[in-house]
């Protein structure tokens, strides 16, 4: 399995679970190893109250990102915003082979919940770096999310037309 370089942009007591929950999304819908980098000064570039930028986040990764790993993706607990969005779950450059996901807002007490919503937006971010645009069929990982009730209400996998782009992008790079 190739290499995926992960880093995280601060720590908590998720981290674990997060990072547990990466590895296996990565092991099994992207046929990648997670390769834990290390954690990572979050980036004041356009840090706003108690939200950090999130281009701010996936440039700091590109410099980072090993030649080997075929992509980079950092985990935050910290909200996370772009530009002309209030906030985002995450954002990914399919350009740059990278992406970042905030947890800030997928904690809920029902555990279970919590490392759905994790193991969703992972492979949503994912998705974009390896092509994967926005899908509007129902229940599609690749559903455009703008709340956590759309992010509940979308699945975990792939819908076919999106697996079958996947499946052809991952052939192409040699990672299946
Ligand atoms: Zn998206
Ligand atoms: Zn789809």
């Amino acid at each position: 399995m190739k290499p995926c370089a992960v880093y995280t942009f601060g720590v908590d007591g998720l981290t674990g679970t997060v990072l547990t929950e990466t590895e296996r999304v990565l092991r099994e819908k992207f046929n990648l190893r997670l390769e834990y980098g290390g954690d990572l000064r979050p980036p004041l570039m356009g840090a706003r109250d108690g939200q950090l930028l999130a281009d701010a986040l996936l440039y700091h990764l590109v410099k980072v990102k090993p030649p080997q790993a075929v992509a980079a993706l950092g985990l935050t607990p910290h909200d996370l915003y772009s530009n002309g969005l209030n906030f985002v779950f995450g954002l990914a450059s399919p350009l740059h082979g990278a992406a970042v996901v905030s947890y800030a807002r997928l904690v809920d007490p029902d555990g279970d919940l919590f490392r759905s919503r994790v193991r969703k937006e992972v492979t949503h971010e994912m998705g974009h770096v390896f092509g994967l645009e926005h899908c509007p069929t129902p229940g599609c990982v690749m559903n455009f999310s703008n709340s956590l009730y759309e992010v509940d209400l979308k699945g975990e996998d792939f819908c076919p037309s999106c697996r079958k782009k996947l499946e052809k992008r991952l052939k192409e790079l040699g990672i299946v």
